[in-house]
């Protein structure tokens, strides 16, 4: 620390710095004024504002100050369009600005290991070059107004199933080159001013206390010099935390945490200097947020626009039969509820309370002329299912084509829960093979934060993925099926025709350990290596028009550690319409003595190409791009070899290839032995992977300790609900809780809500209740509590009495304070 920051510092006493590393309620951080420190506003986050505080505090999720729902990232990442996404994020920024939000809690870029995770909508890809890239992009606008973004969740929540307690069992590799991949290039190239860690473990260790995770990678490796925040309720052991790099406990008040770091300095448990760190990153956040400009114009009207652009740019068009653009000429119906009631967002900490809500079937007469309508089926099915599928099979056959809307209703997705198939509703499904059975011209819209299966796929027309369309997008749909734009996304996850074909499937969505053994093949890296049959490919999706890949030029044919690699491609657009084309490039790497996926997404473009003209896409590699994770040296190593540089229009549609020699930067260099023991990864089993205990466990440099559940006699503050049903205490203890949290529900009435919450009351460990409780409960109360569960009756109650009593002296100290302050 300088020594101006040291002198500034000085005068604060312990308690007040142990109290700084901790919010002042849900969405602020404490001030001190004689420090010069002030207090900062953070608000989800990551596609637009849920700011819940004044009138609006405590009233439910979806309550909060209207703000614009931009299109979440499962839909913008389809755009692959960097400019839009900091357009978004300068968007978002200004209506911080108006809002009083000094930092944002996103992006967030975890990696979609499967397509079950429930929080996929808000997350970016399977692919880590993408999920790095839109996320520099997001945080680079929203930045470049002064105000801060909190990329997160750092790092390996990859699944919502007991994410407060689950272990991620991850090999060095994948980690390194999978999950902190997207991570690492974001917080290098944008800087963000915060990263908020996750709730889960990795490999035994929670995030929020992983010395090697916050301090040897995020601060030693890669130069963060930001403030690390816990997600809200994260925190476990917090001096453990301070001293592993991490600086703020979110949500506060957290007095008895306080006190604890106090005590851990006393008894030097904890260094000093490891909370001056912390303090010191804190009051330059502080100060980085004094320095926002405030208010200005409202911001509202030009978001507006940028939401409905960012949908267009992203609609990705999976299929098309001829039928696409519309012909006006031709008659018209819209069947399906979501026609007229957008699922526009997806459920949980991300929901905004948007300006407006634009549905599509307001737009499809305005543009075409009359159409008929059918609901098809309800989305809170209430309506009798036969004679919505009546209504809706006599309009279908009386008009020359059906739009379908189907997609999957609001329940069916949400932070805190993952779905456990990937299908439709039936009543969808079955809408959809009816409506194909009398007439043969069905064009299909999706609405879903995430693939679902299409069993119907060959007897429809067309499929258009429109993803979660934020406030705007519906109004975009008819536009776009008419022709008025041309569709131009692509989509940043594969699309798996059967559940059981990916590659985690049998090892996805455990509570208590997920053990990651498909290792570093994800998305398209199992799919195409192991050559299992897809719906749809990563990074595809159509146009009306064609583009013709004709050139690649690459500036050198030998490589070396140090150089830069130019490569050209040249596109013509061949088609009758202008349009704008996404070119991925991937690298396919020699397979020597490290098994490597087929090939890897290393850059990518779009661009407009008006029709009959051609457009050159310009791409620089360097050597560093062609390396792997080497777990023998601890870094990034390239092999000597020959690669392949493809440029694609998809993973699997490969348009042009260049060969390349690269070499290592050392040719010595030791290599893990994967050949003898891993085996299992040179030969992957297409349709599902099943690699064995031992060929994951030579992954790592360590048995591995994969513990089992708690139960009666060894319940811990982490053991959750669930867990201590098995005691009496427990099951009282969960009959209390969980009338607070009915009530909780009558704010905010949603299905989807209720099952978030009730999701989280059954995988919240106690630990996490604490947080919650604006210090109405104490650590300690709950220890006591354990101790009974635990066997100890006398003891435990003894204590928790203790603890309620303490509790009490020690709020009323806080509200004696806090009159003091006040007078
Ligand atoms: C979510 C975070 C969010 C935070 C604050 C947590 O439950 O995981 O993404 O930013 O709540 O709402």
């Amino acid at each position: 620390m300088e020594n101006s920051s040291k002198e500034r510092y000085r005068k604060m006493t312990l308690e007040q710095k142990a109290s700084l590393c901790s919010g002042l309620d849900f969405w602020h951080t404490k001030e001190n004024k004689d420090a010069g420190i002030s207090e900062v506003t953070v608000a989800d986050g990551p596609h637009g504002l849920r700011k819940q505080e004044g009138e609006h505090a405590g009233r439910g999720l979806g309550n909060s100050h209207k703000a614009t729902c931009f299109p979440p990232a499962c839909t913008t990442s389809c755009s692959f369009d960097r400019g839009l996404m900091q357009e978004i994020g300068r968007a978002i920024a200004l209506e911080s600005r108006d809002q009083g939000v000094d930092v944002v809690l996103g992006p967030a870029v975890n990696i979609k290991r499967s397509p079950l995770c429930g929080r996929n909508f808000e997350y970016v890809s399977e692919d880590p070059y993408v999920a790095g890239e839109m996320a520099t992009a997001l945080i680079q606008g929203v930045q470049e107004m002064g105000v801060g973004t909190s990329i997160k969740h750092f790092a390996a929540n990859n699944q919502e199933t007991a994410r407060f307690i689950n272990d991620s069992i991850i090999d060095e590799r994948a980690f390194r080159e999978i999950y902190l991949a997207g991570f690492e290039r974001a917080i290098k190239k944008a800087k963000p001013w915060t990263v908020m860690c996750s709730y889960n473990k990795i490999n035994g260790t929670y995030s929020c206390e992983n010395r090697r995770l916050l301090t040897e990678i995020l601060r030693d490796e890669w130069g963060f010099d930001g403030v690390v925040m816990t997600d809200w309720a994260a925190m476990n052991n917090r001096s453990k935390a301070i001293s592993a790099g991490l600086d703020l406990e979110m949500p506060g008040p957290a007095a008895e945490n306080d006190e604890r770091i106090v005590q851990a300095v006393k008894s030097r448990t904890l260094k000093m200097q490891e909370l001056d760190a912390a303090v010191d990153r804190l009051a330059r956040l502080a100060d980085k947020a004094k320095a926002i400009p405030k208010g200005q114009v409202s911001p509202y009207e030009a978001s507006r626009e940028i939401a409905r652009k960012a949908a267009e740019e992203s609609f990705v068009l999976l299929k098309n039969e001829g039928i696409l653009p519309l012909d006006k000429a031709k008659s018209l119906s819209v069947i399906g509820e979501f026609a007229m009631n957008t699922r526009y967002q997806g459920s949980g900490s991300s929901r905004i309370n948007p300006t407006r809500v634009t549905h599509a079937f307001d737009s499809f007469e305005k543009i075409g002329g009359s159409c008929i309508y059918a609901a098809g089926y309800r989305l809170d099915d209430s309506g009798e299912e036969s004679a919505l599928m009546d209504e809706a099979l006599i309009a279908a056959s009386k008009s020359d084509t059906v739009i379908a809307f189907v997609g999957l209703p609001e329940p069916y997705e949400s932070e805190a829960f993952d779905r456990t198939d990937i299908g439709l509703p039936d009543s969808h499904n079955r809408l959809v093979e009816k409506i194909a059975a009398v007439n043969p011209n069905v064009v299909v819209v999706i609405y879903a934060g995430a693939p679902v299966a299409m069993p119907w796929i060959d007897k429809v027309k067309a499929v258009l993925m429109a993803y979660l369309p934020g406030q705007e997008g519906a109004a975009a749909i008819p536009s776009l099926l008419y022709g008025q734009c041309v569709p131009c996304g692509k989509i940043a996850e594969t699309f798996p025709l059967r559940l059981s074909d990916t590659p985690c499937y049998k090892h996805f969505g455990q509570r208590l350990v997920s053990e990651y053994r498909e290792s570093i093949f994800v998305g398209y890296r199992y799919y195409d290596t192991s050559g299992t049959k897809v719906l749809f490919p990563f990074g595809h999706g159509l146009s009306y028009t064609q583009f013709q890949y004709e050139t690649i030029e690459l500036s050198k044919s030998n490589l070396s550690s140090g150089d830069t690699l130019q490569v050209r491609v040249k596109v013509n657009n061949v088609g009758d319409y202008d349009g704008k084309e996404i070119v991925q490039l991937y690298i396919s790497t020699p397979q020597r003595k490290v098994f490597r996926p087929i090939h890897e997404l290393k850059d990518f473009d779009k661009k407009f190409i008006s029709k009959g003209n051609s457009e050159e896409f310009c791409f620089e590699l360097q050597h560093r791009d062609f390396a792997f994770y080497n777990v023998s040296t601890k870094s990034w190593c390239v092999e000597d070899g020959t690669y392949e540089i493809q440029i694609g229009a998809s993973s699997q549609d490969i348009r042009l290839t260049s060969e390349l020699k690269v070499s290592a930067a050392d040719k010595e260099m030791v290599l893990p032995d994967y050949q003898e023991q891993a085996a299992e990864y040179f030969h992957l089993t297409a349709n599902g992977l099943d690699i064995s205990m031992p060929a994951f466990e030579s992954l790592f440099d360590r048995a591995l300790d994969l513990s089992d559940h708690p139960r009666k006699g060894y319940h811990t503050i982490n053991s959750t609900l669930t867990d201590i049903s098995d005691t009496f205490v427990g099951r009282v203890l969960g009959f209390f809780v969980r009338r607070i949290h009915n009530k909780q529900y009558k704010l905010d009435p949603r299905e989807d809500q209720i099952r978030m919450m009730e999701a989280m009351v059954r995988d919240m460990p106690l630990r996490s209740f604490v947080s919650f409780s604006d210090n109405k409960i104490s650590k300690s109360f709950f220890e006591g509590l354990i101790l009974m569960m635990n066997g100890k009756p006398m003891k435990g109650f003894i204590e928790s009495i203790r603890a309620l009593r303490d509790n009490k002296r020690r709020n009323k100290r806080i509200d004696l304070k806090k009159a003091k302050k006040n007078k």
